[in-house]
């Protein structure tokens, strides 16, 4: 069932549009390969390119370093995430402002995870940001020429009691000026058609983008996405058996998973597509390959 006609049906107008998520880079080898890898998928003409952001003081200065250096030395469109951890309503202004002076007009809010850790209980800072909403709501108030885009969940996120009180936070983001959705990443397609249908029947109509993660390492990322609340099937663990060792196959078995999830996507009339890059170029290259992109092509935003 969906009530309200969706913004995300096909545009008919070929091309998928995309976009891409970095984070930012540790070291310098890290930097160095961050920026070949944005070199590599910059001719793509992405809609707009992510950069994640840690509360900690150093990694956010990193995601602040990124942005900057995208906004200088390429033509891309960056947005910078931003969540309300661990930071006053002040300290996040300040983010945000300096954001706005340089340039940066589209931020993915966000309320992030517990600085304990997933599974712990997640405190509000006494003078921050109370919710992702509420920090929508802040942007948009102070530069309402920023666009912002805030996260969904197809299987729900975990701390979520059930899908109604997930999909409320969804609404109150949207109805707090929010643009667009990226979801968690997901494996079985059919999760996030029976979420969409969940969202539209509450008559949310923004774009729900969804998040698609190439599994480079599969048990590194399978850790890492369980964590997060996302499921991983039987039949996808079972294409990685017997490939630990062996990262050459793993590769090309990971870029046919990813290939084969986002055509069957298309096929049933997504046409905008988030991917997780892991700051790494070639399978998010051929994967975007396949969708029938081309260095070169125009892209509209995402
Ligand atoms: P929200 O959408 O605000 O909430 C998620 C769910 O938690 C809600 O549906 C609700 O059920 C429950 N919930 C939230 N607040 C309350 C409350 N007060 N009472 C009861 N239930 C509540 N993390 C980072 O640290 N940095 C990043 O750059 C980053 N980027 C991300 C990008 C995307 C596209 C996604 C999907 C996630 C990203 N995350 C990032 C992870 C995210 O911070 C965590 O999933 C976090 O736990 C929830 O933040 P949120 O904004 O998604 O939560």
């Amino acid at each position: 069932m969906t009530e309200v006609p969706p913004k995300d049906a096909p545009s008919g107008l070929g091309s998928p549009q995309i976009s891409f998520e970095f984070f930012p880079p540790k070291t310098p080898e890290m930097e160095r390969n961050l920026w070949d890898t944005i070199k590599r998928l910059a001719p793509l003409h992405p809609g707009f390119v992510s950069v994640t952001y840690g509360a900690g003081g150093s990694t956010r200065e990193r995601t602040h370093a990124t942005i900057a250096r995208i906004l200088a030395e390429t033509e891309l469109t960056p947005a910078a995430h931003l969540t309300c951890v661990s930071a006053s309503r002040g300290e996040i202004d300040d983010i945000v402002d300096r954001y706005h002076d340089i340039g940066v007009r589209h931020i993915v809010a966000l309320r992030g995870d517990p600085p304990g850790g997933i599974g712990t209980p997640y405190v509000t800072h006494p003078d921050g940001y109370r919710s992702s909403a509420d920090l929508v709501e802040g942007i948009r108030t102070r530069h309402p020429d920023i666009e912002v885009s805030v996260s969904a969940y197809p299987e729900k996120h975990p701390e979520s009691a059930d899908f109604d009180a997930d999909i409320d936070v969804l609404k109150a983001k949207v109805d707090a000026g929010a643009a667009r959705a990226i979801t968690q990443v997901f494996f079985d397609n059919d999760l996030y058609f029976r979420y969409l249908d969940r969202v539209r029947a509450r008559g949310i109509d923004i774009p729900i983008v969804p998040g698609i993660m190439p599994m480079h390492n599969f048990k590194q990322a399978r850790a890492f996405v369980t964590r997060a609340g996302t499921s991983v099937p039987d039949w996808l663990a079972q294409k990685f058996d017997g490939l630990d060792d062996d990262p050459e196959t793993r590769k090309l078995v990971a870029a046919t998973v990813a290939a084969g999830q986002v055509q069957k996507l298309r096929k049933r009339g997504v046409d905008r597509f988030h991917f997780y890059t892991m700051n790494r170029a070639d399978l998010v290259f051929a994967i975007s390959h396949l969708l029938g992109l081309r260095p070169g092509g125009a892209q509209k935003a995402a």
